[in-house]
């Protein structure tokens, strides 16, 4: 039995830049599959809301570190819940409304730079999709945490269409936050994670891509599972 495809049996990596459609498409796939949704941007929001909390500088991976490892992080799906389908708890407490703050959206590329921030999420991201039978969403899930994945998808869609898509997602929750802002926020992010050293954001070698600037959520649902039960 070949034990490397074994223990990568169904799995399921989306990555892109921020307003690709990652999150709307992994959950809907998550759903529809009945697999495990494993948002890792959540965590590295975590992490950040933690330094920020804390009152620590965002580049201080030592203390940042420290604190992560004496917390407790803890993801909790609930397909039904669409809006909240992550609930996400630091130290017991629900931050699953506070990891999108203004605040954390700023900080959150500064962070996760840091190469001891990552080796320390990305083992606990392969210990939660070790049993296979999950959706993976992020920056470097096809690339780093899950090479050996099932299906690797990178989405990616117009400058123009991911703000549209940002600006839309914030009226949606009631959060007022001007399209200029949102195009700072977004190009700023988009340029370190793609930039750093450790785990940039890149198409993942043998990656499905899917420019989704003119599709439907359904449209790009439709070809991502046309392209795992091919694989399957
Ligand atoms: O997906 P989301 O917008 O919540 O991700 C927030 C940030 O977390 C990204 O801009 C990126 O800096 C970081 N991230 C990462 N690697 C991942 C997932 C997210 O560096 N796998």
């Amino acid at each position: 039995m070949n034990l490397k495809k074994q223990f990568t049996e169904k799995i399921i990596t989306i990555d892109g830049p921020a307003g690709s459609g990652k999150s709307t498409i992994a959950k809907l796939l998550a759903r529809e599959l009945g697999f495990n949704y494993i948002d890792t941007g959540a965590m590295y929001r975590i992490i950040t809301l933690l330094a920020l909390e804390n009152n620590i500088d965002p580049e201080d991976e030592t203390k940042i570190l420290a604190l992560a490892q004496q917390s407790s992080l803890e993801l909790e799906n609930s397909p039904a819940d669409e809006s909240r389908y992550t609930i996400v708890r630091l130290n017991g407490k629900d931050v699953t409304n506070e990891i999108r703050s203004k605040e954390v959206g700023a900080a959150v590329s500064i962070v996760s730079r840091l190469s001891g921030i990552r080796k320390y999420l990305v083992k606990l991201q392969r210990e939660l999709s070790k049993h296979g039978n999950a959706v993976l969403e992020g920056r470097d899930t096809g690339s780093v945490v899950c090479p050996d994945a099932t299906l690797k998808v990178f989405l990616t869609a117009s400058f123009q269409e991911r703000i549209k898509r940002r600006d839309l997602q914030n009226k949606q929750k009631g959060h007022l936050i001007e399209k200029q802002a949102i195009k700072k926020e977004i190009s700023s992010r988009d340029r370190i994670d793609s930039s750093r050293k450790d785990s940039p954001l890149i198409i993942p070698e043998n990656a499905v891509v899917i420019d989704t600037t003119n599709m439907s959520i359904k449209e790009v649902a439709d070809k991502i599972k046309r392209f795992y039960y091919e694989r399957i």
